[in-house]
């Protein structure tokens, strides 16, 4: 609470973080000094005041001169690597396509790949930690990729094998959950309180974070949302394409990007990927962005459902359609608006991502500094010990 509070309010003066989290100023300044001590905060410099004055209220700040941590995001396609610091801010990332799906393969890449990173951009801050995020099913206590349909992997024990290549800490999570605490820590204020993440991509996956956690649920399964039933009816599109599950009209099998690249395809439109449809769209090319459309209005149904089961304040829908163009978000609502039973206002509860653009450096790093911010006094081996 006590960093939290320094990371929201920074730089603020002890007193004011002890009235922020209702803790005695004596607390307050005995985890003050611990934190001082690891580096994780320092005091912000201050002009000297009328004399006789003593030192009132020096204001504290993250201190992001003296670590980073370093996040890996795997998606189906592709990996990236980044370098972010401790409040949240994106050093460096580098995205490399995958040369194929071998887990051992994808891993080993990213672990070579981390010492350039680190030479180029860490600037002589000390790496604390590897976070790790990836799509579908993820154990983050066992550190285990469970399951990940789409990349072929089952039980891929990540943390064990990324801790042994890079010598480092290893957290490992599910990007939405990632995601879902990276609104928490560093999002717009909008986004801070109780949300819903819905993630659009080469997967489709939903988490759930309320009062500063996020739910995982006892198999760390929760926000398996792929194969919600929201059909391709009243789209005008095609009729549904097969998933994988064996029953059609599946939230992933409909709006994933392979799904739109191949709907593309179907109309006439060439593009090598994902991201030269959504630059066509960016550019006003019309199918591009009715396809766009499309995927919006399906999007709105399974965002109406996440509002009325979970009754959160917000949901925040990482897709790339609602982060750049402000008519698929309008198209998001107006389904949400006409189909959710407690939401009267869509403009305010369906957001899109704090980090449009970013998600997936901002994912591993994520996972990351969760792990910090949920226990900064814990056994972190690049910090000095704390009694
Ligand atoms: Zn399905």
């Amino acid at each position: 609470m006590v960093l939290r509070a320094i990371l929201d309010h920074g730089p603020v003066a002890r007193s004011t973080v002890a009235r922020l989290t209702g803790l005695s100023p004596a607390a307050v300044s005995g985890h003050c000094t611990q934190f001082l001590a690891r580096g994780l905060v320092a005091e912000r410099p201050q002009a000297p005041g009328p004399r006789g004055l003593g030192r009132p209220h020096i204001p504290l700040e993250i201190d992001t001169g003296r670590y980073l941590v370093a996040g890996a995001h795997i998606a189906v396609a592709h990996s990236t690597l980044a370098l972010m610091d401790l409040r949240g801010r994106i050093v460096a990332d580098d995205r490399r396509p995958h040369r194929g799906t071998d887990p051992r393969q994808v891993l080993d890449g990213l672990a070579a790949r981390l010492p350039q990173l680190v030479e180029e951009h860490a600037d002589g801050r000390t790496v604390l930690a590897l976070g790790v995020a990836t799509g579908q099913w993820v154990d983050p206590d066992a550190g285990v990729i469970v399951d990940h349909p789409r990349l072929g992997w089952r039980d891929v024990a990540a943390r064990e094998v990324l801790a042994a290549a890079t010598g480092l800490p290893v957290h490992v999570d599910s990007h939405s959950r990632a995601l879902a605490r990276a609104e928490q820590l560093f999002g717009a204020v909008t986004t801070r309180s109780s949300a819903v993440l819905l993630f659009v991509g080469a997967v489709v996956d939903a988490a759930f974070a309320t009062d500063g956690g996020v739910h995982r649920g006892p198999r760390s399964a929760a926000g398996s949302v792929a194969h919600l039933p929201v059909g391709p009816e009243g789209t005008g599109g095609p009729p549904a394409e097969p998933c994988g599950c064996g029953t059609p009209g599946c939230l992933q099998s409909e709006v994933s990007e392979p799904a739109l690249v191949r709907q593309a395809a179907a109309r006439g439109l060439d593009v090598a990927d994902f991201r030269a449809l959504l630059d066509l769209a960016l550019a006003g090319e019309p199918r591009a962005v009715a396809l766009f459309r499309r995927r919006a209005v399906l999007v709105g149904r399974a965002v109406a459902l996440l509002l009325d089961v979970f009754d959160p304040e917000v949901v925040v829908v990482v897709e790339p359609g609602a982060g750049r163009l402000p008519e698929c978000l309008d198209v998001m609502r107006a389904e949400v608006g006409a189909r959710s039973w407690v939401c009267d206002d869509p403009a305010s509860a369906v957001l899109p991502s704090s980090f449009t653009g970013s998600v997936l450096p901002v994912a591993g790093g994520a996972v990351a500094l969760g792990a910090l911010y949920a226990d900064p006094l814990g056994p972190w081996p690049a910090l000095p010990a704390v009694c």
